[in-house]
């Protein structure tokens, strides 16, 4: 069976975890895109390569499509410096550790459904990371009023209503183009 990073694959009574398979509350995701296979009790994934053309150390412009208490999936738009768009179901993961240097407490504290991001992918199967200065955030809007954010500190402040939001923003937050 394909799955993609996110997926579903079944409860920790199941199964136990093994190579590229994440779990949270009891629940087994996919950490890699691949193949899941089931060997004795343990489920894993078996990475193949479905995107050649980004690597590890690339740095990807995607938006947030999905958010779980301690990860984040994100839907690749494009790698930084390639106008090609990238099929619509190449997906990362970003996992709540790498969003900070610091503790964050939620994965809302970092990223949030539907803002655009800028990350740098760590490994060959688009685990990503936001930590460093220039990464994270790039634009995102209001809960509240859906207005685009602007850059306030380390924080974001809504023009419209004042609603002040809690993000990993990026140095590059609301230059230039997504
Ligand atoms: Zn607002």
């Amino acid at each position: 069976m394909m799955v993609f990073p996110g997926d579903f694959l079944g409860y920790a009574e199941e199964y136990i975890p093994g190579y590229g398979v994440y779990e949270e509350d009891g629940k087994l995701f996919a950490a890699a895109a691949g193949k899941a296979v089931v060997e004795d009790k343990t489920i894993k994934v078996i990475p193949v390569k479905t995107i050649p053309e980004i690597e590890k150390n690339d740095v990807i412009i995607g938006r947030v499509v999905d958010t779980r208490s301690s990860f984040a999936m994100v839907e690749i738009a494009r790698k930084e410096g390639s106008e090609r768009a990238l099929r619509h179901y190449d997906r990362g993961f970003l996992h709540i550790s790498n969003m900070s240097d610091g503790y964050l407490k939620n994965v809302e504290d970092g990223v949030r459904y539907m803002d655009i991001i800028r990350a740098r992918v760590i490994d060959s199967n688009l685990k990503l990371s936001i930590k460093e200065r220039e990464m994270g955030v790039i634009r995102a809007i209001c809960e509240k009023c859906g207005t685009p954010l602007q850059k306030m500190k380390d924080k974001l402040k809504c023009p419209e209503c004042g609603n002040v939001e809690k993000r990993k923003v990026s140095e590059y937050y609301g230059r230039g183009e997504w």
